[in-house]
């Protein structure tokens, strides 16, 4: 149908792509490709992009593609963030078109993320009703956990290649009903920090502990205190998450060993909490360690930081998606525990992280079972075309 310049991108608009979308949302579901590894999907991105029209500009901090789209004289600019990379899981639904290869799986919807934002891409090269500059980022390794692709994109000169005035980004969210949006401005998702802490004590044999120095109870002792800190540290209107996820010692009943292990996964959603726990949890390990007469050493590694969305980007991004789908299908999104590495792309830019329904009954991300809800492709594509297009209004 055709459709009036001063009129912006609705679903309906997408519907005759329907069936071109989950054809390409299962290819890239078939063929997964692991962080750091998404050569062929970069390929299929990047070859499409071209033949619709755009600047394209590959292996930008590693595998990331950039495609660019001018039109008229308009200053302003926009981008737009998928992920691509899959995980390292065996998947068991069973589908169709589900994984070919054994031990690699899109079980986070990445696959759907990419082909929403390609949706979009082909829609703004046909009708060019924006006034500015549309930048498309197919980021890979978001599943990397620490030097990831966002941040090796960042590295390599993303924003001064590609200047913008804000960035938006999307994931599904399994529980909420297909089609609808979750908005949330300010900390959206957690920074998370991991920890390991190796207590060296002194061995020796079971029957005579008062000759050595026990790494085991010192680390039950540790375990057991480090519950303190989000009860009795952090201010109880805050979030945060402290769990000891590993604990390993020992080798025989009748033997002290001469060292033990505990790991940690630290949440937090502010920047002033994240210190806090560092702090405590530092200070817990030394005199604990001190108190049974061990020694530690600590790696703290800090992950990737809170999901801030900024108040203007996240009120006009409501705003688009209200417009879209409609107020009754529009909530506020829960704080998430998860994290996610858009949060580096919001330390340089403002912009707003969208949460999708991906189904009531989906299964939950990273799970074997999870598949990204194909009724969701001419939702996204169609956020996706509007927000430029608001956003670079002629
Ligand atoms: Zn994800």
């Amino acid at each position: 149908m055709p459709k009036r310049s001063n009129q912006h991108a609705g679903i309906a608009d997408f519907e005759g792509k329907a069936a071109e979308l989950a054809e390409a949302r299962r290819y890239l579901h078939a063929h997964p490709e692991l962080s750091f590894q998404e050569q062929e999907t970069a390929a299929f991105v990047a070859d499409r992009l071209e033949r619709w029209g755009y600047e394209v500009t590959r292996n930008v901090g590693g595998l990331g593609v950039v495609g660019r789209l001018r039109q008229g004289s308009g200053g302003r600019s926009i981008a737009i963030r998928a992920d691509m990379d899959a995980l390292p899981i065996t998947e068991t639904t069973g589908l169709p078109y589900a994984s070919k290869t054994a031990g690699k799986m899109h079980a986070c919807g990445h696959d759907g993320h990419t082909t929403m934002l390609l949706g979009a891409a082909e829609y703004l090269a046909r009708t060019r009703h924006f006034n500015g500059t549309v930048n498309l980022v197919f980021q890979p390794a978001e599943e990397a956990g620490k030097n990831s692709g966002a941040q090796a994109m960042i590295a390599d000169g993303l924003f001064e290649r590609f200047p913008c005035d804000a960035v938006f980004g999307l994931h599904n969210h399994p529980g909420a009903p297909v089609g609808t949006f979750l908005m949330r401005a300010g900390p959206l998702m957690a920074a998370s920090d991991t920890v390991m802490i190796r207590i060296l004590g002194r061995g020796g044999h079971a029957s005579r502990p008062h000759q050595t120095v026990d790494p085991i109870v010192a680390a039950a002792n540790m375990v057991m205190t480090l519950q303190t800190v989000v009860s009795r540290n952090v201010n109880p209107v805050e979030a945060a998450v402290v769990t000891v996820g590993m604990i390993h010692g020992g080798t025989a009943s009748n033997v002290i060993p001469e060292s033990s292990e505990i790991s940690l996964s630290v949440r937090s959603f502010s920047a002033g909490v994240r210190d806090t726990l560092e702090q405590r949890i530092r200070g817990i390990a030394a005199s604990i360690a001190e108190a049974h007469g061990a020694s530690i050493e600590i790696d703290y590694e800090r992950g990737y930081p809170v999901v801030t969305n900024s108040e203007g980007e996240t009120a006009f991004a409501t705003e688009v998606v209200t417009e879209l789908v409609g107020e009754d299908n529009v909530s506020v999104c829960p704080l998430i525990p998860g994290s996610e590495d858009f949060s580096y792309f919001l330390e340089h830019k403002p912009g707003c992280f969208l949460r999708l329904g991906n189904g009531e009954d989906s299964a939950i991300l990273h799970s074997s079972k999870y598949d990204f809800n194909d009724g969701n492709l001419t939702v996204g594509a169609a956020l996706w075309a509007r927000l430029a297009e608001r956003f670079l209004a002629a």
